[in-house]
């Protein structure tokens, strides 16, 4: 049996303050929920702090939305998983569609960066998924099936084993559609193999692949049903207590 795990993506929203006061509903809403679920919340980085102290009695964790790969040095901008540590994070999202689409993230940077945040003791998020013009040209399953291998890349099975994969296709995220059930399990259950001749059966049996891209309270129980779902990353639906605290709960 596998823990669902459901992770919050707050993107470029909510100011500090905010973010506090937003966590401390989150908590009074999903608190009795955590003991049979593992949540993470995903503020921007000048909220982390806010966050982790709103979340000081809670069981959620805390995770950014993404890092470099170096432990320092020259990188104007950019963010250290060392520095995430400090801030009290457990997770990091890495290869979020926005950041290959928007900021030119590559598979070898996405590497780099599960590299990085595993042997730092950060457990990554790694978002895979393909564009609406991939899965029409049928190229669905060579999209993500490259995308895990090369996240995975030289990397032990101790290490792979930490790792959460999210299944996020990329016409689905903040579009209002959503995978259907059957469309989406067919995804992890590819997933789950690729992990299976890397870390062995029982390692893929025990790693959750969890679905992102317009889960809303109204679609998360099919979706959570099905066998090779464990969970998802939020967006949208995550910026409102009460939809985030009924995704939650669809998640046993
Ligand atoms: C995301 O950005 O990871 C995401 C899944 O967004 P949304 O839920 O809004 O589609």
């Amino acid at each position: 049996m596998r823990k669902p795990f459901i992770a919050a993506n707050w993107k470029m929203h909510k100011l500090g303050a905010e973010s506090a006061i937003f966590t401390a509903e989150i908590c009074r809403r999903i608190e009795r929920h955590c003991k049979t679920r593992d949540v993470v919340v995903c503020p921007t980085y000048t909220s982390l702090h806010f966050v982790y102290e709103a979340l000081s009695e809670s069981a959620i964790g805390l995770g950014a939305q993404n890092m470099h790969w170096a432990d320092n040095g020259s990188f104007t901008g950019e963010v250290s998983a060392a520095m995430l540590l400090t801030v009290g994070c457990s997770h990091v999202i890495l290869g979020h569609s926005e950041r290959r689409q928007l900021f030119g993230e590559t598979d070898a940077y996405v590497n780099q960066k599960m590299r990085a945040a595993l042997s730092s003791g950060l457990s990554p998020v790694l978002c895979v998924g393909e564009t609406l013009a991939e899965r029409e040209a049928d190229r669905t399953e060579a999209v993500v099936s490259t995308q895990l291998k090369a996240a995975i890349d030289s990397i032990s099975s101790d290490n792979i084993l930490r790792t959460i994969v999210a299944y996020e296709p990329v016409w689905a995220i903040g579009t209002g559609l959503t995978a259907t059930p059957e469309q989406a399990e067919d995804v992890h259950r590819l997933l789950r193999s690729l992990l299976c001749s890397r870390v062995g059966k029982s390692g893929a049996d025990s790693m959750r692949i969890v679905y992102g891209g317009s889960v809303k309270p109204d679609n998360a129980e099919k979706l959570f049903a099905c066998e090779n779902i464990d969970g998802g990353l939020i967006g949208g639906a995550s910026l409102d207590a009460g939809s985030f605290a009924a995704i939650v709960q669809a998640a046993e």
